[in-house]
């Protein structure tokens, strides 16, 4: 089990260091923020869509390496996805994080269950997600470039 708890860590180091799909997004066409300001983070999510589905996300953000790593995570998970699944994504992430639930088979996403014992920190690990789900529910805006 420590062995997977590691694995668990090395996960969210990772994503710490190299987050996946950093910065603004030239496309795109929502954007929302969110703030945590009891931890002192933030994240904007960038979203172009492609008919219903996320053809492009990316994030850009400051805070604590759970809010980071989770962000650059969400990204990976969101990628392709509607609405709809993007919701049921985020519905999953939440319950393992609030319940520390593992699944039986390794996923990213259960790397962030240990969350679930410092309840301060459930807010760092769900900022992005609620981000990217509010740009979901914006209209498109017109693409900048
Ligand atoms: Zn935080």
């Amino acid at each position: 089990m420590s062995d997977l708890t590691d694995l668990y860590q090395s996960v969210i180091l990772d994503h710490n260091k190299r987050p996946r799909n950093r910065g603004r997004l030239p496309a795109a066409t929502r954007v929302a923020t969110g703030d945590n300001p009891t931890c002192g983070d933030n994240c904007t999510v960038y979203l172009r869509l492609d008919g219903d589905r996320i053809a492009a996300i990316s994030f850009e953000g400051q805070g604590c390496a759970i809010s980071q790593a989770s962000a650059s995570l969400m990204t990976t998970q969101l990628k392709g996805k509607t609405a709809a699944e993007a919701a049921a994504a985020f519905a999953d992430f939440k319950d393992i994080v609030t319940t520390g639930r593992q699944p039986e088979e390794f996923s990213e996403t259960a790397a962030f269950a240990g969350v679930h014992a410092f309840p301060a920190r459930i807010k760092c690990a769900t900022l992005g997600w609620h981000a990217a789900l509010e740009a979901l529910k914006q209209p498109d805006q017109p693409s900048p470039s």
